[in-house]
C-alpha cells in the first residue's frame, strides 16, 4: 500500500498510536493526531506537538478530515467520534491492520490471541523460530508495537505479534500466515456486551485468512470451537483430553509422529501444556528436519517475570509471582499447578467477573486466601465459605500475614485475578513489589 500523501487520522496516543504515527510519516502519509488528555497531561506531548499537527484534551471534527482513522485499542468503536467517522465513509482500522498493509511482502506474520497465555506463547514462537535459524520480530502487545519496527523494509523472516481482542475490533485485510487462538473466557467484561462479543472480535483475527493460512484452535474450548465454525483457514488444533493434531496422552505431547516429554520443560502447569502444543503446532510447519534444534528450545525455553515465576524460598516458604494473573481463568490453572497447600493473595481492581468461579478450586487446592484491593468486598461475598479468608487493608498486610501463618512447604502465591490499577502502576509493579517484598523476607526483615 502507498500512503504518500494520504491524510491519516491517528485516534488515542497509547504506544501503538505513536508507533504508527511515526511510521505513516516516515513513508511520506500526512498524520494528524487527536487525543483525549490535555497536553498538560500527557508526557511528550509538546514534542509531538512539534512534529505533528495534532490535537489534545478531546476528539474534535478535525478527525474526520482523513481516509482512514486509526483507532488505538484502548477506543471502542462505539465511541461518538468514531461512529461520526464510520458515518462519513472514513474507514477505520487498527494499529496492526495499518502495519500489515505497510509491511514489506517478504516478511510473514505469526498472530497470537486468547484470554490468557498470550505472552507466553508467542515468546515461544519467537524463541523456537530463532533457535532453527529465522529472523524474528517479537512485537504487539508484549513490548513494542508492531508499527514501531521498520516493517516496510524486507530481512525479517517474521513478525510475531501477540494480539488482543481490542486490536482486532478493527481488522480487514490483516492476513497472518498462522493465527493462534488460544482460549475464550471471561475477561474484558467492562468492554464487551457479553463473551459472544468477545469471542466474535477474538475470532476476527482468521477472517482474512483463506485455505492456505494456518488456523491453531484450542479443541477443549467450546467457545473457540463455536467462534471459528466458518473459518477458511487450513484448521489444526490443539488438546489436552483428545486425540487431535497435537494432544497431551497423559504423558507426552503427541504432535502426530513427534513428540515432547512435559518433564523437559522448565513451564509447569497443565495451561503451558496447552501454550507448547500450540507454539510447536505454529512452528512445525517451518522447522522442516530441525526437529532436535525445535525439541531443544522448548525445553530450554523459560517461564516470563510475573507468570508462576518462582521467586525465592524462605523458611521453607516458596514464593511464586503470578502477578500477570488478572482473571479468573489464569487463578484456576495457577491453582492446579501445585501439589503442596497454597496461600494466596487475591484482588485489585475489577474487571466485571464473576468470582464464584473460583469457589471449587479453592476449596480444592488452597488453605486460605488473603483479599486486597478495590474488589475485596465483593470477593468475600462471592467466595464466602469455600476457603478461609482474610480482609487486608493492604498490599504489605497480606503478604506478611500470609507469610506469618505458613508452615515450611507452603506457598506463598500472589494469583490476583484482577487488574492492578487500584493499588500499583500496572501488573509489572505489583510483581516487583511482590519480588522486593520477598526479598526483604530473605534479609530477615519484615513478618
Ligand atoms: P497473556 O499475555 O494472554 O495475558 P500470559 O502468558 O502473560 O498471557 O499469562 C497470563 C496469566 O495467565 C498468567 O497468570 C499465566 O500463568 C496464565 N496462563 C498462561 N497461559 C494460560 C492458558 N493457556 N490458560 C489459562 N491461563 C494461562
Amino acid at each position: 500500500m502507498n500512503i504518500k500523501g494520504e491524510k491519516i487520522a491517528i485516534l488515542g496516543l497509547a504506544r501503538s498510536g505513536i508507533a504508527a504515527a511515526d511510521l505513516v510519516k516516515r513513508l511520506g502519509g500526512e498524520v494528524f493526531l487527536s487525543e483525549m488528555k490535555p497536553a498538560e497531561k500527557f508526557p511528550g506531548a509538546s514534542s509531538l506537538q512539534l512534529n505533528y499537527n495534532c490535537e489534545f484534551g478531546g476528539h474534535t471534527d478535525r478527525v474526520l478530515d482523513s481516509k482512514i482513522l486509526v483507532v488505538s485499542p484502548g477506543i471502542p468503536l462505539s465511541a461518538p467520534i468514531v461512529r461520526k467517522a464510520l458515518d462519513k465513509g472514513i474507514e477505520v482500522i487498527s494499529e496492526i491492520e495499518l502495519g500489515f498493509r505497510l509491511m514489506h511482502p517478504s516478511s510473514r506474520v505469526i498472530a497470537v490471541t486468547g484470554s490468557n497465555g498470550k505472552s507466553t506463547t508467542v515468546s515461544l514462537i519467537h524463541h523456537i523460530l530463532e533457535s532453527v535459524g529465522y529472523t524474528s520480530v517479537l512485537a504487539g502487545n508484549i513490548g513494542v508495537a508492531y508499527t514501531g519496527f521498520p516493517i516496510e523494509q524486507p530481512g525479517t523472516d517474521f513478525y510475531v505479534l501477540e494480539i488482543s481482542s481490542f486490536q482486532l475490533e478493527a481488522v480487514r485485510l490483516f492476513k497472518p500466515t498462522v493465527a493462534v487462538l488460544l482460549n475464550i473466557t471471561p475477561d474484558h467484561l467492562n468492554r464487551y456486551p457479553g463473551m459472544n462479543e468477545y469471542a466474535a472480535a477474538k475470532a476476527n483475527i482468521f477472517n482474512a485468512q483463506s485455505g492456505s493460512d494456518l488456523a491453531v484452535l484450542n479443541a477443549d474450548d467450546r467457545l473457540v470451537t463455536s467462534a471459528t465454525k466458518n473459518i477458511r483457514s487450513h484448521r489444526t488444533s490443539f488438546s489436552l483430553k483428545q486425540s487431535t493434531d497435537a494432544w497431551f496422552d497423559g504423558q507426552f505431547l503427541r504432535f502426530g509422529d513427534f513428540e515432547l516429554h512435559p518433564g523437559e520443560f522448565h513451564l509447569k502447569g497443565p495451561h503451558n501444556l496447552a501454550n507448547i502444543m500450540a507454539g510447536v503446532l505454529a512452528t512445525l510447519p517451518y522447522c522442516g528436519h530441525r526437529l532436535d534444534d525445535l525439541r531443544r528450545a522448548v525445553a530450554g525455553f523459560l517461564p516470563l517475570s510475573h507468570r508462576l515465576e518462582y521467586v525465592a524460598t524462605v523458611r521453607g516458604v516458596d514464593f511464586v509471582n503470578d502477578s500477570k494473573a488478572t482473571n479468573t481463568d489464569s487463578v484456576h490453572f495457577a491453582l492446579q499447578s501445585f501439589d503442596r497447600p497454597i496461600r494466596i493473595i487475591l484482588g485489585g481492581s475489577d474487571k466485571g467477573e464473576d468470582y464464584t468461579v473460583l469457589r471449587n478450586d479453592l476449596s480444592r487446592y488452597a488453605t486460605k486466601a488473603y483479599l486486597i484491593g478495590e474488589t475485596r468486598a465483593k470477593m468475600e461475598k462471592a467466595l464466602a465459605g469455600s476457603v478461609p479468608m482474610e480482609s487486608c487493608t493492604g498490599f504489605r498486610e497480606a503478604m506478611d500475614r500470609a507469610f506469618r501463618e505458613s508452615r515450611p512447604g507452603d506457598i506463598v502465591l500472589l494469583s490476583p485475578a484482577c487488574a492492578s490499577y487500584d493499588m500499583f502502576r500496572n501488573f509489572e509493579d505489583r510483581g516487583d513489589t511482590f519480588k522486593a517484598i520477598v526479598h526483604e523476607y530473605q534479609k530477615g526483615v519484615g513478618a
